[in-house]
């Protein structure tokens, strides 16, 4: 018979796992920062320290629900995820990835704006905006209510939209990439990418720093397209060169109060 104990131990494993991964990915993100762009968070430990331990308190949050799930698959059949490759046409596996990131997007451009009114700002999401500016190390730097909102997004659409274990992989290689290089304070993509045509349509770093510093604008997670639907989108931010950056001027503003035309 299956254990309760199992349920558990998969709970546990897997925010160990979202753990660990937290700690490499951004541990080689803030090495690299200090090669690519020396002192850039120079000062700034006590911010670091502080984005490590929510990020921790997040990885439970994260972990739990997938380990039930992780547990539930593998026991009971449950999900849609499938690992024989011709079980659906390969063209569904492009579609697959892009279908769960946009279902992703949507779910955060919509809660990030509601965590932007006033009061769900002071509650939930001023612990997120409390890195001023963000280093790699903010990537789950989030209140456990924030965390709660995107925690069961993965593990409720994998009820949902068929996807191969390998691709559920790649969505959450990109989730985590992306989390990780859109705080760390450089643009990591090329300049052709990141101003060029494809740049339009997704978001990089120099899109979320600007959401970083103005608040009420740039709500998206990986596409530009609700922002830009909905007259949020308010363009890139710009990184200096070289030493540690500098907010731009909207960071002067109060974010609680900022936040209420964003909401
Ligand atoms: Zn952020
Ligand atoms: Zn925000």
């Amino acid at each position: 018979m299956l254990g309760s104990s199992h349920i558990v131990l998969s709970a546990l494993a897997m925010t160990l796992i979202v753990g660990v991964r937290y700690l490499a990915t951004s541990g080689l993100f803030a090495w690299l920062t200090e090669k690519v762009r020396p002192g850039l968070y120079g000062g700034m430990k006590p911010q670091i320290g502080r984005e490590i331990r929510w990020s921790l308190y997040s990885t439970a949050i994260y972990g739990i629900p997938t380990g039930i799930v992780a547990w539930g698959w593998q026991n009971l059949g449950w999900t849609r995820i499938y690992t024989d490759w011709s079980a659906l046409p390969l063209w569904y596996l492009p579609v697959s990835v892009f279908a769960y990131l946009f279902a992703h997007d949507t779910w955060f451009y919509w809660t990030h704006r509601w965590m932007h009114q006033p009061k769900w700002f002071r509650i939930a999401h001023a612990v997120h905006h409390e890195s001023r500016p963000p280093t790699a190390w903010a990537a789950m730097s989030f209140h456990p209510i924030e965390a709660l909102t995107g925690a069961f997004v993965i593990p409720l659409l994998v009820f949902i939209i068929p996807i191969h274990i390998a691709m559920l992989g790649l969505v959450l290689f990109i989730m985590t990439l992306m989390g990780v290089t859109n705080h760390m304070g450089w643009e990591l993509f090329p300049r052709w990418l990141v101003h060029g045509g494809l740049g339009k349509g997704l978001i990089t770093a120099s899109h979320h720093q600007h959401h970083h510093a103005r608040y009420t604008c740039n709500y998206g997670l990986y596409f530009r397209f609700w922002d830009r639907l909905c007259g949020t989108d308010k363009g890139l931010g710009e990184f200096p060169e070289t030493g540690r950056h500098t907010m731009a001027k909207g960071s002067a503003i109060d974010p609680a109060r900022s936040a209420h035309s964003g909401s």
